[in-house]
C-alpha cells in the first residue's frame, strides 16, 4: 500500500482541457472518492495514475518516486472500469487467477486457488468460477472484474464506477465488502462514483472536480457542511441542497446572491408560509415538497406526518449556506 501524490496534473485530449493543474495527495490507506458530473476529469485522473494515458504536464509519485516513466504493470496498480473487461474465452476461474500469473506476481498455484476462492466467496460467485466468463449475468461479469483487482495486493485500487451497473441489493452488500477490505488490509483506494450515499459512507475524503479543477478536498462531513461554494454543496446530500434567491426570506447578509438551504437548513412551524405540493414516502425517508411565491423547495419530514398535499405551513432557514454572485460561499 502506498501514498500517491499528483502535482500540477494537467492533461488536454485536443482542444478539451480534461485536467487542469490538480495537485492532490491521496494518504496510504485512505479511500479518496472523486466527485463531478460527466466530463469534469474524473476517468482521466485515473487513466493517468495508472500510466493509460500520460500527463501533459504535472507528476504522478507513488511512494514518494515518480512513476512516470514505468509501464502500467510497473506502476502495480489495479483498476476496475464501470464496464467489465474480461477475457471471453478463460473461465471465471482463470480470468481471476490471471492477473496473479502474470511474471511481475508468480504466485504459486496452490496459494493461487486459495485466494481465487476467498475472493469468489467475497463476492458470492463460487458456484460460478468453472463458467466461462461469457456465461454470466451482467452484475455476475463486474463482480469478476472487481475480483480481479481484489485479488492481487496493488499499491492502490483505482476504481470507474464499479458498482453503477449492479442492482441495488448487490451495490449495498458490495459497498460494504469494499470498506470492509479498506479496512482491513489497509488499502488505498481512488474511487470515482455520483452515487451519494457511496461517497458519504466510503470515503476517508472526498475530492470535488469542476471541469477539470480540484475545488476542495476534504473529509465527506467538511464537503458536506462546509463546502466552498454552491457548486460543491450540490454533489452531495438527498434530497439536493435547494438554492434560492438570497432575498427569499428576507433581507440577506451583504454580498449574497443565494441561500442554500439543505433539509436540516429548514425549520418547520414559523415563518412564511409555504403549501405543500407533494410528500414522497420513500420508506427511508419522507420528503415534503414545498412552494411559497414564485419559490420551490424540497425537505424532509416525519414518516408518520399527517401532513397532507394542499395544507400549508410555515418554514425559515435556520443556520443556512449564503453563496455570491459567483457561487463562493460567504
Ligand atoms: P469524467 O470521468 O469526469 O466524466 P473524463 O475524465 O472522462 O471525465 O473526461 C474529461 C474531459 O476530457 C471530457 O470533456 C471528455 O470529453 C474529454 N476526454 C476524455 N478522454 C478523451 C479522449 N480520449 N479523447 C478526447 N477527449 C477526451
Amino acid at each position: 500500500m502506498a501514498e500517491v501524490t499528483l502535482s500540477n496534473l494537467s492533461k488536454s485530449y485536443g482542444a478539451t482541457r480534461a485536467l487542469k493543474d490538480v495537485t492532490m495527495t491521496i494518504p496510504d490507506g485512505a479511500f479518496v472518492v472523486l466527485l463531478g458530473p460527466t466530463g469534469a476529469g474524473k476517468t482521466t485522473t485515473l487513466r493517468l495514475i495508472a500510466g493509460l494515458d500520460r500527463p501533459d504536464a504535472g507528476d504522478v509519485r507513488i511512494s514518494g518516486q515518480s512513476v512516470l516513466r514505468d509501464t502500467p504493470a510497473q506502476r502495480d496498480v489495479a483498476m476496475v472500469f464501470q464496464q467489465y473487461s474480461l477475457y471471453p474465452h478463460l473461465s471465471v476461474r482463470d480470468n481471476l487467477a490471471f492477473p496473479l500469473r502474470s511474471p511481475m506476481i508468480a504466485m504459486p498455484e496452490d496459494q493461487i486457488a486459495r485466494r481465487v476462492q476467498e475472493v469468489a466467496e467475497v463476492l458470492r460467485i463460487p458456484h460460478k468460477l468453472d463458467n466461462k466468463a461469457t456465461a454470466l449475468s451482467g452484475g455476475e461479469m463486474q463482480r469478476v472484474s472487481i475480483g480481479r483487482a481484489l485479488v492481487r495486493n496493488p499499491r492502490i485500487y483505482l476504481m470507474d464506477e464499479p458498482l453503477s451497473s449492479l442492482d441495488a441489493k448487490l451495490r449495498a452488500d458490495l459497498r460494504v465488502e469494499l470498506k470492509r477490505i479498506h479496512q482491513d488490509l489497509g488499502a488505498t483506494f481512488l474511487y470515482v462514483t455520483h452515487d451519494q450515499i457511496e461517497a458519504m459512507t466510503m470515503a476517508t475524503h472526498v475530492g470535488v472536480l469542476d471541469h477539470g479543477r480540484l475545488v476542495q478536498f476534504g473529509t465527506p462531513r467538511e464537503i458536506y457542511e462546509t463546502p466552498v461554494s454552491a457548486y460543491v454543496a450540490s454533489r452531495l446530500g438527498q434530497p439536493h441542497i435547494n438554492l434560492l434567491p438570497a432575498d427569499a426570506f428576507g433581507a440577506p447578509p451583504p454580498n449574497a446572491a443565494q441561500i442554500g438551504l439543505r433539509p436540516e437548513h429548514i425549520h418547520i412551524g414559523e415563518g412564511v408560509e409555504a403549501a405543500i405540493s407533494r410528500i414522497e414516502h420513500l420508506g427511508d425517508q419522507t420528503r415534503l415538497h414545498l412552494t411559497f411565491g414564485p419559490h420551490a423547495l424540497v425537505t424532509l419530514t416525519d414518516p408518520h406526518t399527517p401532513l397532507q398535499p394542499g395544507q400549508t405551513v410555515r418554514i425559515r432557514p435556520h443556520n443556512p449556506l449564503w453563496f455570491d454572485a459567483a457561487g463562493n460561499r460567504i
